[in-house]
């Protein structure tokens, strides 16, 4: 089923949300993007005569109550949003009474769902080692199958619009479309849209293709890296990962980030690229620093020649120019991770260069998605967010995705 095709009135819809937005010392929300992003869905539900059951996590409390993680901080705001009064179920498993009075057009925000451990089904306050650890996970399984089952029972449909947990197989994100026939479980608009943008990554290939990698490390990506090598024409890795190409192929890094223990694997990917006939592209030079700050002295070397006392914080302006050739002629393009300490203004310019160019391909024509928390960051930055064809809302849900795993939230919903 989609959210277009269902008829929704007179129709009680809970809805699974991400609204783990960020707040501040007095609850304010700081950053309200996840609650525009589920505007549409939401919208769509009461604009057809369906009254609206929300449900989100916040925060980790670790399935105890935590006033600090309330969602009944964010009323008022959504409330707003919607331009509709919210009504709030303080207990998101006994909020039966609630739902019964809910008519068309009206919205019931439950609590945090992470206020029970059983919507994540992690047993809590015993350890993995414990000899009874496998018995208390069998035991909080089938209290999350309840969990969610008492969910289900509150509406007619179910949609999910969570794409930031969509990895993750909770009671509110996966568990609870088993207790919904496939005609009345769809994904909203936005994990349609997050769904697409995967899908045009990994199967409807525009070439060339080039992803560009960055970030700290090489073994927080080697999954994404091992997946692409078989789908892009040029690889871009950047970021802290240089060095330990840079250290593996014999280079002395200096101070610079380096995984000592994963010399061996960037040699199988070099070779990996040859074999397939990938362009790599890794940064000759480097813009390095006497300490890890903005502040600190700056040298322009080979990422291979880094001086004692030194560390590379940003691609060099050859790196630069090469990363930007294999971005410029793109028609498909991946970037997460930025090409260097981005956050300090001194070491942010490789990150721009990427930047940059990203947003001329995608003026020239190229579809670009960025994902994970940091090149979204860049992109805002620059200021460069309205010349790219989509920024992903996800992080690990992106991630998986692209390494080329199903994501439980979607599986549940589509049976893959
Ligand atoms: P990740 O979470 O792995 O995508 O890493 C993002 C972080 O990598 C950002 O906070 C960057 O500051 C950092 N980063 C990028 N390049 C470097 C570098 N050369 N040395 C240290 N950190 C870096």
């Amino acid at each position: 089923m989609t959210i277009d095709q269902f008829d929704f009135a007179g129709k009680k819809a809970i809805v699974r949300v991400d609204f783990n937005v960020p707040l501040d010392e007095n609850g304010n929300i700081t950053d309200d993007t996840r609650i525009r992003g589920a505007l549409p869905t939401l919208k769509h539900i009461l604009d057809k005569g369906g009254a609206l059951i929300i449900m989100s996590h916040m925060g980790k409390p670790k399935g105890k109550v935590n006033a600090k993680m309330s969602l009944k901080q964010i009323v008022k705001p959504v409330s707003e949003a919607l331009g509709v009064e919210v009504s709030f179920a303080p207990d998101c498993a006994n909020a039966e009474k609630e739902v019964a009075l809910l008519k068309p057009g009206q919205v019931l925000m439950l609590e945090n769902l992470r206020f029970y451990p059983e919507e994540e089904g992690k047993p809590v306050g015993i350890d993995k080692e414990d000899p009874a650890y496998e018995a208390a996970k069998k035991e909080m399984k089938a209290r999350q199958k309840g969990f969610a089952q008492t969910l289900a029972s509150y509406a007619d449909c179910y949609v999910n619009d969570a794409f930031g947990t969509a990895h993750r197989r909770h009671a509110s994100t996966a568990v609870i479309a088993d207790y919904f026939d496939a005609d009345h479980k769809m994904l909203g608009y936005l994990m349609e849209k997050e769904v697409n943008a995967v899908e045009n990554i990994l199967n409807n290939i525009k070439r060339p293709f080039t992803a560009i990698m960055g970030g700290s490390k090489v073994s927080t990506k080697i999954g994404i890296i091992e997946n692409l090598m078989n789908k892009v024409d040029n690889l871009i890795l950047c970021g802290g990962m240089t060095y330990t190409f840079a250290k593996a192929q014999g280079g002395h890094v200096g101070n610079s980030i380096c995984e000592d223990d994963k010399l061996q694997l960037a040699l199988d990917i070099i070779k990996e690229a040859k074999e397939k006939g990938v362009n790599l592209v890794i940064g000759h030079d480097s813009v390095c620093g006497d300490k890890f700050a903005n502040d600190a002295q700056q040298i322009v070397c080979e990422s291979g020649e880094i001086p004692e006392g030194w560390e590379g914080l940003d691609a060099g302006p050859e790196s630069r120019k090469a990363f930007a050739e294999a971005i410029k002629g793109a028609k498909t393009i991946l970037w997460n991770g930025p090409a260097g300490v981005f956050e300090f203004d001194n070491f942010a310019a490789g990150s721009r260069a990427v930047a940059e160019a990203v947003a001329e391909a995608t003026d020239n024509g190229a579809y670009s998605l960025i994902g994970g928390g940091d090149s979204v960051a860049c992109v805002h930055k620059f200021g460069l967010e309205d010349r790219v064809s989509y920024i992903s809302t996800g992080g690990g849900a992106l991630l998986e995705a692209i390494e080329g795993k199903v994501l439980p939230g979607v599986a549940a919903i589509k049976g893959e």
